[in-house]
């Protein structure tokens, strides 16, 4: 019987794909560098009725990259990105990079806890932010977060580079910019025709930071290295077949993996057009398909579920598409027969993590992932090109194949550490190889299955919740005497944040006033759906709380 290492899984690869193939650029700017020159008047962003062309973005990225040095931003420095799917984010990036930097990739949900410890953490020097981030989150953060040490603040509007101004996202947008801070349009005109002089990234150099949490609740910064953004973006680009004539349409959040790698990097490397919509919008989005006719989209499940909902969406609006992949989440085998049947798309599965850079794991090509009769489970996939991917169990051993252990994934994609945490990556990367946290199986012929999650993390929808944070909150709140956060089934979000609570004697408090004051302390998709009271939590002989023994009640 074959092992692990024989990559049993080969034989599944698309017809004509190697086992391995070979990063064409070492950087994100050698990349990007190779399409401006190939194809300078290509359309690499459609936003509305805006678009940007490779040389568009290579100019006002050049622009930036002069601006933010004139502004003091050194090599190494840190760049935060607090923005929604917006041209900007990508000039950004670009930007950064180009001034020797690294950006930092920030959900724009995020409230000012949440991004004081970001700004804070990742020591970024300067911030690209909406102007109504800034106004009602960063300016506060900026002015007195703790160890916040951001002194350019360069601020934008998300009708830059669009004359649409769809009320169905914008409100207001007659926000003027606040004193002490600079405007990218105009950051962009003052520089213009400029190129930076600074020395070009190295492959082994951090390119992005993205945060993802863990069990300790305090979020780590994943350091995404040129090499691995490369590598995975010729591995969307090669696993799928793109070409000059596809275009993709970004769903994801450009702040998560799943968008910087499957979108933004894989768009600029084919290079093909990256179809942006502000914010996931259905009514939008599927406007947005109907005008620009893309053929390629990653995103989680629910983005397609709730596409399919709309009302008079039918085969027509999806025939542009030749091939739809979806991650972050499970996926229930009803869910893509139903859309199938509704769009005639079949939704290929794709796996990873912040860590691999997107995908460790897809379905190839054209195949239909298989669905263990044990667990009703689909199939995540195979491991992609150059990838090694391992069962193992609690004590570290490897496991036969067939049996359900941790998976653990080695590859070009996985990234070297966690910024600044070498406790963290030591936990998790040991040797270099990644500590997934899911726990799975290979079956015989190298199909992937998911089945447990060793972390205790939620994922409401592709949101990934870590019930520590949330707790921690809870204990913020003075009428909480004990708090533990578990996720719960949700017909749509896959699951959702319940927490239960006891209450310190003498004290009252409303499930209403709980989930308000969650509310207004984290992203919106982490605080509580629901509280549940109860006089005391279950807890092992040495007083740890039980949350495992919660999920199920
Ligand atoms: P993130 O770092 O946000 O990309 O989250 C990674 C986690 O999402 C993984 O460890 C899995 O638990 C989960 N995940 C990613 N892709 C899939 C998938 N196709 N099916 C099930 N879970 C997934």
């Amino acid at each position: 019987m074959s092992t692990y290492t024989d990559r049993p899984w080969l034989t599944h690869y698309a017809h004509g794909l190697p086992p391995d193939i070979t990063a064409e650029y070492g950087t994100m700017l050698e990349l990007f560098a190779a399409s401006v020159r190939r194809a300078p008047d290509t359309q690499a962003i459609r936003y509305f009725d805006g678009v940007l062309t490779l040389a568009d973005l290579d100019a006002a990225s050049d622009a930036l990259a002069v601006g933010l040095a004139s502004g003091g931003f050194q090599p190494g420095d840190r760049l935060a990105v607090y923005l929604q799917n917006n041209p900007a984010f990508v000039v950004g990036l670009l930007g950064a990079w180009k001034a020797g930097g690294v950006a930092v990739a920030i959900n724009p949900m995020n409230k000012a806890r949440e991004l004081t410890y970001l700004l804070a953490d990742s020591g970024a020097t300067a911030l690209l932010c909406l102007d109504e981030l800034y106004q009602t989150v960063a300016r506060e953060v900026i002015a007195s977060g703790e160890g916040v040490r951001v002194d350019t603040v360069i601020t934008c509007s998300s009708l830059d580079w669009q004359t649409r101004n769809d009320p169905r996202l914008f409100g207001d947008t007659t926000a003027t910019r606040a004193e002490g801070t600079l405007d990218l349009l105009e950051l962009i005109s003052a520089n213009a025709g400029r190129g930076p002089d600074t020395p070009a990234p190295k492959p082994d150099d951090v390119a992005i930071l993205t945060y993802t949490s863990g069990t300790t609740g305090v979020p780590k910064g994943a350091m995404n290295t040129h090499a691995n953004l490369t590598f995975n973006a010729q591995t969307y680009r090669d696993w799928m077949g793109l070409t000059p004539d596809d275009s993709v349409l970004g769903v994801a959040p450009l702040f998560h993996i799943t968008g910087l790698v499957g979108h933004v990097a894989l768009a600029l490397l084919v290079p093909c057009p990256l179809v942006l919509a502000h914010r996931f919008h259905p009514d939008v989005v599927i406007d947005a398909i109907r005008e620009h006719r893309p053929t390629f989209t990653v995103g989680a499940i629910t983005v397609f579920i709730s596409l399919a909902g709309l009302d008079g969406v039918g085969k027509d609006d999806f025939s542009s598409f030749r091939m739809l992949y979806s991650g972050g989440a499970p996926i229930a085998p009803a869910v893509t027969d139903r859309f199938e049947e509704q769009t005639g798309l079949y939704i290929h599965n794709i796996y990873g993590l912040t860590e691999t850079n997107s995908p460790s794991h897809g379905v190839p090509l054209g195949a239909r992932a298989p669905v263990d009769p044990n667990s009703g489970a689909l199939s995540v996939g195979v491991p992609v090109f150059n990838t090694v991917v391992r069962i193992l169990g609690e004590d570290g051993e490897e496991l036969p194949v067939g049996e359900v252990g941790e998976i653990v994934t080695s590859g070009p994609q996985v990234v070297p550490g966690y910024w600044n945490n070498p406790e963290a990556t030591e936990a998790s990367l040991p040797g270099g190889e990644l500590r997934t946290g899911d726990v799975g199986f290979m079956d015989a012929g190298g199909w992937f299955f998911l089945v447990d999650r060793k972390k205790d993390m939620i994922n409401a929808a592709g949101y990934k919740v870590w019930p520590r944070e949330v707790e921690d909150v809870l204990y913020g709140h003075p009428a909480v005497r004990e708090a533990a956060v578990v996720g719960v089934p949700d017909e749509y979000r896959g699951e959702t944040v319940k927490a239960f609570v006891s209450v310190r004697p003498g004290l009252e408090v409303t499930e209403q006033e709980l989930i308000d004051y969650c509310r207004s302390n984290m992203a919106a998709y982490k605080y509580p759906r629901s509280v549940e009271f109860i006089d005391e939590l279950p807890k092992t002989t040495t007083g740890k709380i039980l949350r495992r023994e919660l999920r199920g009640s």
